[in-house]
């Protein structure tokens, strides 16, 4: 994934407010990047953009080596699809349904048959832990259990790019650091990158890279 001189501009009351100004930044796939700064620096504005939720005002958005600035809305909503991952601060999971249903759903969403798309699921969950969980639905789990489902289902149609906002930031610290290792050993094991936004500096120094939003652009440390 690799963005261009990146431009997002908010009015707010009455005021312009510059919160991207020319960011750039590249993610190979393996990598695990960490996005920090300051709360309101801009590092959710930037995740939706890259994840191709929102569109920047100017800027290039490249992922899977497609340009998605090119794409009419709904060529961009089936390259999200298939190609990004989300996971965020709460686990967003569907309460009514267990643990590898949450992974079963989005692979169904894509097209994938039940049976093809439950066999992943069992697996991604055995990846992250939680072979033994699959069947619980997501009130049944701690919150690292369930950030870990979370993780999986991020995983579950093979993107390219994996997009985590704060994802360890609902969690207690010991927690916080096996959600992160586990979130870690995927990336580093697998084909695809990840952009994690973090304030946990300790976290953020154990990534590949640390890119920090200031002042709207991006300063690689
Ligand atoms: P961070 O995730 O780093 O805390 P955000 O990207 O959430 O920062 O927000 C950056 C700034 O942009 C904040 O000042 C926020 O209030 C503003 N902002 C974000 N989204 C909107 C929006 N949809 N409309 C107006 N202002 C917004
Ligand atoms: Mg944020």
């Amino acid at each position: 994934m690799q963005i261009d001189g990146l431009v997002r501009t908010f009015k707010q009351a009455g005021e312009t407010l510059n919160v991207l100004r020319g960011a750039s930044l590249r993610v190979e796939g393996g990598e695990l990047v960490a996005l920090v700064g300051p709360s309101g620096a801009g590092k959710s504005t930037l995740l939706h953009i890259a994840g191709l939720l929102e569109k920047a005002d100017a800027g290039e958005i490249r992922v899977g080596g497609k340009l998605a600035n090119a794409l009419s809305d709904a060529e961009r909503t089936a390259l999200r699809r298939q190609s990004i991952g989300f996971v965020y601060q709460f686990h967003h999971l569907l309460p009514e349904f267990s643990a590898v249903e949450n992974i079963v759903l989005p692979q169904m969403i894509s097209g994938i048959a039940k049976s093809v798309a439950r066999k992943r699921a069992m697996e991604l969950l055995e990846l992250v832990g939680l072979g033994a969980r699959a069947s619980h639905r997501p009130a049944r789990l701690s919150g690292g259990e369930q950030q870990r489902v979370a993780i999986a289902r991020a995983l579950a149609n093979r993107p390219k790019l994996l997009i985590a906002d704060e994802p360890t930031g609902n969690l207690d610290h010991k927690t916080a650091e096996d959600v992160f290792a586990v979130l870690a050993n995927l990336v580093r094991g697998g084909d695809f990158g990840a952009l994690v936004a973090t304030h946990n500096l300790d976290l953020a120094a154990r990534m590949d890279r640390i890119l920090e939003l200031r002042d709207g652009v991006l300063v690689q440390h």
